[in-house]
């Protein structure tokens, strides 16, 4: 062990982290993940710290009205009530001024008492400009201009924060998404200065930055990918630094996944079937694969964790016992989880007034509205899904998520969704967080998932839900490729991606009647007919998927190979 990697640090630079569910500092799965990630290093005792934007109006508070249509207000929340103010002050140059950040610290604190600093960025200062100390209050708000200015605090002021506060020391700057892709603009420009260079990058330099970056990334369609146009670039980082990142430009734009991949040594997908498709995409660049997982104890519901304190003793410093979960008798398996689903039931009730009632199998959705979701799938032919419950048995479907405000597709999927109540038992919950995710993933007896293959990435809703021993009703895609094993940890919509037809409009109807399928010689069936054989995958989806998709087993995932940490003293004593 030397001197210097004693102290070797990570610094972890996310758009969003869902650090607390009452910080709404995060939109969906990608800031949850950012939020355990850093939750497993701090149980794991890695040295690591976490920067990312204070996003003071959060992303947004979803109403839906009786129609179901949805509209957003701001989030008003006490920032000193979760993080303390630090004095050091940055400025970074947008446009051609001069803007200062500052930065609140909130503490993650792990297991056994290691803790992860986390620092907020925020240009809310009175030397601001007004419209400067607005960008660091909407996530993912506004037009690609203030997106853009966002992505210049995240990557040059994070990186100069981190300095002013003292940390020399940083081994790895691990990139979560493409958002944080100016950073290694910020390492080139330390290493060289900020003299013009006509454009050149020393070899050397890139080398060097490349050593101490990893990138994770998130999105498996190139439209999906963060990208500027190159007269907005030019305006706002100035046409010096522009010049430097003239190889990433692609078919006009600024192209932050390029930038982040020519800027890391280390690249990697989020499912071994997205690492594919990555390198796919991107051919000259090697993707490897990190497949995401869950934080155990944050996804487990309260029956659940106390299941597996009796039974399991050692899982919350050690998630690898989950694998012995086979082991625990099943009326206490089914005993959690009515208690789990009871949580749920009333607070469908009590929220929509939908008349849910505790032994009718019920079946979640809940994620992102968008398109490729295809959160409708369940209602392509609602009159098929009629005779079904008629013959197999009722089901009561409750979802919950939000349409990014400018999404009007995936506001029109709500409110078709939402109108599905006068004929079928459908809830919809209003802003879904992980407050509600954690009821929602834990209460209900199928998690289901449609998405439009290979767009799903990784998806991490249904590990929360296998982590509670719920199975996944599931199109093959994401990390469900990995997890499913049929009718031992769930279930599969169709056998492969390949086998239902290529147009987007045959696909749906082909996946519809392959789920309409499963519903009602499988999953019905075993839920009514058999209840042992269905507690029997309860078991496995905890035992097999529980114990593997967590962040336990993927932060050292990423010791090993992407940070290249392992053997030296992460606990930093
Ligand atoms: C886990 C989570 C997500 C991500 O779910 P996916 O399965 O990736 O769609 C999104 N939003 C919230 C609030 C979550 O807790």
């Amino acid at each position: 062990m030397t001197q210097q990697n004693s102290h070797a640090l990570v610094a972890y630079f996310s758009m969003e982290i869902g650090l607390n569910p009452l910080m709404p500092t995060y939109s969906g799965g990608l800031g949850v993940l950012a939020g355990d990630t850093i939750r497993s290093a701090a149980d794991l005792g890695v040295p690591m710290v976490g920067v990312t934007l204070l996003h003071r109006r959060g992303y947004f508070y979803q109403r839906l009205d009786q129609k179901g249509w949805q509209s957003e207000e701001p989030v008003a929340w006490a920032v000193n009530d979760f993080a303390e103010p630090m004095e050091p002050r940055v400025s970074v140059e947008i446009e051609g001024r001069a803007v200062h950040v500052r930065a609140w610290r909130h503490h993650v604190t792990g297991m056994s008492g290691h803790t992860v600093p986390v620092y907020l960025l925020d240009t809310d200062l009175p030397e601001n400009s007004p419209w400067d100390r607005t960008i660091t209050d909407t996530l993912y708000g506004g037009d690609s201009h203030y997106r853009l200015c966002q992505e210049m605090i995240l990557g040059f002021g994070g990186f100069a924060l981190l300095r002013a506060l003292g940390y020399g020391n940083i081994f790895r700057y691990h990139l979560n998404e493409g958002h944080a892709a100016l950073l290694v603009l910020a390492l080139i420009e330390a290493a060289i200065g900020t003299e013009p260079r006509n454009g050149e990058v020393p070899p050397e330099v890139i080398e060097q930055v490349r050593e101490q970056c990893v990138f994770t990334t998130h999105t498996p369609v190139p439209a999906g990918h963060d990208q500027f146009p190159v007269e907005l670039a030019h305006r706002v980082l100035g046409s010096r630094r522009c010049e430097l990142v003239q190889a990433c430009q692609h078919q006009g734009a600024l192209n932050m996944t390029l930038l982040a991949l020519r800027g890391s040594r280390f690249v990697n997908g989020v499912a071994m079937r997205h690492g594919e498709v990555s390198h796919s995409l991107y051919p000259g660049y090697p993707i490897h694969s990190i497949t995401n997982g869950v934080h155990a104890v944050t996804w487990a519901a309260p029956s659940f964790q106390n299941l597996y304190d009796r039974h399991l003793p050692d899982w919350r410093y050690d998630q690898l016992s989950l694998r012995y979960a086979i082991s625990i008798p099943g009326a206490e398996i089914w005993r959690a989880h009515q208690d789990a689903k009871l949580a749920l039931v009333d607070e469908v009730n009590r929220q929509t007034n939908a008349g849910f009632d505790r032994d009718v199998l019920t079946i979640g959705f809940a994620r992102r509205a968008t398109a490729y979701k295809r959160g409708t799938l369940v209602f392509h032919d609602v009159e098929r899904l009629r005779r079904l419950l008629k013959e197999a048995g009722p089901i009561q479907f409750v979802f919950a998520g939000k349409a990014h405000p400018q999404d009007q597709a995936g506001k029109d999927m709500i409110h078709r969704i939402h109108s599905m109540r006068g004929q079928l038992s459908v809830a919809y919950l209003a802003n879904y967080d992980m407050m509600l995710a954690r009821l929602l993933c834990a209460g209900v007896d199928v998690w289901l998932n449609t998405p439009l293959p290979p767009m799903e990435a990784s998806g991490t809703s249904g590990m929360k839900a296998a982590m509670n021993g719920v199975p996944s009703v599931s199109v093959l895609d994401g990390w469900w490729v990995e997890g499913h094993i049929e009718g031992v940890t769930g279930w599969s919509i169709g056998e492969k991606i390949e086998a239902c037809g290529s147009p987007a409009e045959d696909m749906e109807a082909c996946h519809a009647r392959a789920l309409y399928d499963k519903l009602e010689q499988r999953v019905m069936p075993c839920f009514y007919k058999d209840r042992e054989g269905f507690i029997e995958i309860m078991k496995h989806a905890i035992a097999v998927n529980g114990a593997f998709f967590n962040t336990q087993r993927m932060v050292g995932q990423y010791l090993r190979n992407a940070y290249r940490l392992v053997g030296q003293d992460v606990n930093g004593a």
